[in-house]
């Protein structure tokens, strides 16, 4: 509970890649939730998701924060602390309609 996030300030005003996860919308595969990485705007689907590709984002770029982006949710989450913190004063509007597979 104590644990805090040393990343903060890396969190920028982003514009969403896509409408929904960008990888899952290229292959046509369904996703549960959304995750908005706060480093570049990189738009991927949550680790419920088959595909999990905030994480594989994470992984691949080292961006640390993502945002619950389904639709935009008010928290943050910081894969390196494994923290989750308050994000709604600094809440990213989506583009449009999150495209929807169920
Ligand atoms: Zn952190
Ligand atoms: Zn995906
Ligand atoms: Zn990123």
């Amino acid at each position: 509970m104590t644990k805090t996030c040393s990343h903060l300030d890396t969190v920028r005003v982003v514009r969403p890649s896509a409408r929904g996860c960008e990888e899952c919308l290229k292959i046509g595969s369904p996703w549960v939730h959304l995750r908005l990485c706060r480093t570049c705007g990189h738009v991927g689907c949550c680790d419920q998701s088959k595909n999990k590709h905030a994480t594989k984002h994470y992984h691949r770029s080292k961006h640390p924060i993502i945002e619950g982006y389904d639709p935009p949710e008010g928290w943050g989450w910081c894969y390196v602390d494994e923290v989750m913190f308050d994000l709604s004063d600094s809440m990213t509007p989506q583009n449009g309609p999150i495209p929807r597979y169920y």
